[in-house]
């Protein structure tokens, strides 16, 4: 079985290292709010562009994102019942930050080509409740404009970027999570930037949002005993900040064997009822193209003279017979996931909400004809063309 994403796998390449690392940390006696931690910041804030004082590890990306939210409500500058928009597509996490705060999510439709949410569609859903536009940098791909950055303006919202699924992308030169006002990421082990279990991260060019966020994951309290907020608790371990250390080392190396596989996916997956992804700028971008670039401690986007636009987190190609798809992909032992089945409006716990009435086609569509073909920096030449075979011979 050719498995969809084979975390042992991509964990055994840097074996050494997290072993060393984890033994560091075991011994340090120091599990919490450490040195490890704050060297991960330093480390992200340097990575992405950003202010090591306003980059902060949290619990995992939906803390992330509820935190940011909450931050904002705590500041008085977005109130209770506000509007926030989101792509309609998005994973439910996204929502779950808006609806948790007491916030109302306005679903705006995709872009079918992009699959990421449609700027042109946004003004006509701006009231005066609206706050701010929660972009999702969906799959990978970067979304950002200078349209967007006018309607922002305009209308004095606040933009939010959900960059779980596309650390390493970039817009003009800017890494995504350094665009908006604020960005929360995740490091869910099956992201592209993995942990070995949960944790996330918070970047805001704001300092009192970034002290008030650091407060509000740890119980709401700026100093020991003085509780300034009813906060929660949602932190980084620093074992986990430790592995993460290691790993974004090579993010931009694996960054590079994706984009390679989804080149090769996308030169030979032939066969008409396959709609292939549009990453027309990645297609055209200047990454290194040899499929087996070494993988190597301080190689970075720099040093492999990258200039990225979007980053494969997954390889989503849409078919109207998806289901007969991915049986037929399952017999030939190639294993595929889909994301996602069911659209946040038509969950079961939206049931009793405004969305449940809401009638978005291009979502719906997606959700029927997606699929999730197997990607990942440890996958030999022989599993891909096997993966083109299969799709070719559908
Ligand atoms: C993974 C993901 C999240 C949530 O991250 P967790 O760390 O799993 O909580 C939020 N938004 C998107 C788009 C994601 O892909």
């Amino acid at each position: 079985m050719i498995p969809f994403l084979d975390l042992k796998k991509i964990n055994a390449q840097y074996a050494e290292q997290l072993k060393e690392t984890a033994i560091r940390v075991i011994d340090s006696g120091w599990y919490l709010f450490g040195k490890e931690t704050e060297n991960f910041e330093k480390k992200l804030a340097d990575y992405i562009g950003a202010e090591p004082s306003q980059t902060i590890a949290v619990g995992n990306g939906l803390d992330a994102l509820r935190l940011i939210l909450r931050g904002y409500v705590e500041l008085g500058e977005i109130q209770e019942n506000d509007e926030i928009i989101v792509p309609a597509n998005t994973y439910i996490a996204t929502i779950i930050a808006i609806s948790d705060n007491r916030l109302t999510p306005i679903l705006v439709e995709p872009n079918i080509e992009t699959y990421n949410i449609d700027i042109d569609k946004i003004e006509e859903k701006i009231t005066e409740k609206t706050k701010a536009i929660l972009l999702v940098h969906l799959y990978g791909q970067a979304i950002w404009s200078e349209k967007l950055e006018q309607l922002a303006k305009k209308y004095n919202l606040k933009i939010i970027e959900d960059n779980a699924q596309a650390i390493g992308a970039s817009w003009n030169g800017i890494r995504t999570g350094n665009l908006g006002d604020s960005a929360g990421f995740s490091f869910y082990p099956a992201k592209n930037l993995g942990a070995l279990g949960d944790s996330g991260a918070i970047i805001t060019k704001n300092p009192e949002l970034a002290k008030a966020i650091r407060a509000l994951g740890n119980y709401g309290s700026e100093r020991k005993n003085l509780n300034a907020f009813r906060g929660v608790n949602s932190r980084m371990d620093e074992i986990q900040a430790a592995f993460l250390s290691v790993k974004l080392d090579y993010v931009d190396v694996e960054s590079a064997v994706l984009q390679n596989i989804a080149e090769y996916y996308c030169e030979n997956i032939t066969n008409p009822k396959i709609i292939l992804p549009n990453y027309k700028a990645v297609m055209s971008s200047e990454v290194k193209r040899s499929r087996d670039i070494p993988l190597k401690q301080g190689d970075s986007s720099t040093t492999l003279g990258m200039t990225i636009s979007h980053v494969w987190h997954i390889f989503v190609i849409r078919c109207k017979q998806r289901d007969e798809l991915q049986k037929h992909l399952e017999k030939h032992n190639i294993q595929t996931q889909i994301h996602y089945p069911i659209p946040p409006h038509k969950q079961a716990c939206y049931a009793d909400t405004p969305l449940a009435k809401l009638h978005l086609p291009i979502t719906e569509q997606i959700h029927r004809e997606v699929l999730s073909l197997p990607i990942s920096p440890v996958m030999t030449q022989k599993e891909i063309e096997a993966v083109v075979d299969a799709v070719n011979s559908f």
